[in-house]
């Protein structure tokens, strides 16, 4: 089956609204005529409704995304930001279970698998559903043990319906803004694990339509060796991603 390939920006904590915009604006006209792939910035909250709004305005083909959201409707849950409100700004996809999530705040594989259920309940945004080892994990030879416990849990009582609309970035930790990128073959690896699971959990037919990024410290000049290889569906780009130039390379330099 042809997946789509899907390079995503994730911003992270980067930029004034006056900056998004204005990356969006520029953005916009170098790939408006690009149709044989997606893109999409996932952006901070603040500039969400925006960018949203720009985004509409120029009809344009970027997919908007937001890097986190709460699972609960609302309520007392002081600094969180619920699905709704997401919604409300025109996002079409939603991080859920960064490693930074994970591994700096602490959200666990029950609370992703809340927010995955979030999703598939209101149905109206994607997940780019994040998994990855850390160093240790994978020089102690669990990377596979983890991705496979990070799919279960994560993804427990997920649909193949609603899992064949979604796209799981693998980022290994130790790769995410070190520098340190995956080897094509480790990266070619994992996802290919990855796959084989995902075909466990669901059936043949899912597994082979989800796209599976890779991400971890990609950029212009190693993109095409990731892109080269069928199994690996697009990147989660993190630094290359802050310069419209060097987002527009990855996106275009294979
Ligand atoms: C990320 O933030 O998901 C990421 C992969 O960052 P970087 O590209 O900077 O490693």
């Amino acid at each position: 089956m042809k997946r789509k390939p899907f390079i995503a920006a994730n911003w992270k904590m980067h930029k004034s609204i006056e900056e998004g915009i204005s990356f969006f604006n520029s953005f916009h006209e170098k790939v408006k005529n690009i149709s044989d792939r997606e893109t999409g910035l996932c952006v901070p909250y603040t500039m969400l409704y925006e960018i949203g709004k720009l985004k509409k305005h120029l009809n344009s083909p970027i997919a908007l995304g937001a890097e986190n959201m709460h699972f609960e409707e609302q309520g007392a849950f002081t600094g969180e930001i619920s699905h709704d409100m997401l919604l409300e700004c025109g996002v079409d996809y939603v991080i859920i279970g960064h490693s930074e999530r994970r591994h700096v705040f602490g959200e666990t594989d029950e609370v992703l698998n809340k927010k995955m259920h979030k999703l598939q309940s209101k149905n109206q945004m994607k997940a780019i559903f994040c998994i990855g080892e850390l160093l240790e994990e994978r020089e102690a030879g669990k990377t596979n043990e983890v991705l496979r416990r990070q799919m279960k849990q994560g993804l427990d009582g997920i649909t193949k319906e609603f899992a064949s609309t979604m796209v799981v970035a693998y980022e290994p930790v130790w790769a995410i803004g070190t520098g340190v990128s995956a080897t094509k073959d480790d990266a070619v690896n994992a996802i290919t694990f990855v796959r084989k699971e995902l075909n466990e959990l669901y059936d043949e037919e899912t597994a082979q339509k989800i796209r599976i990024q890779y991400g971890g410290s990609v950029k212009p000049n190693n993109i095409h060796e990731y892109m080269d290889s069928e199994e690996i569906d697009g990147a989660l780009v993190g630094g290359a991603a802050l310069k419209v130039d060097s987002f527009v390379q990855v996106l275009t330099k294979w």
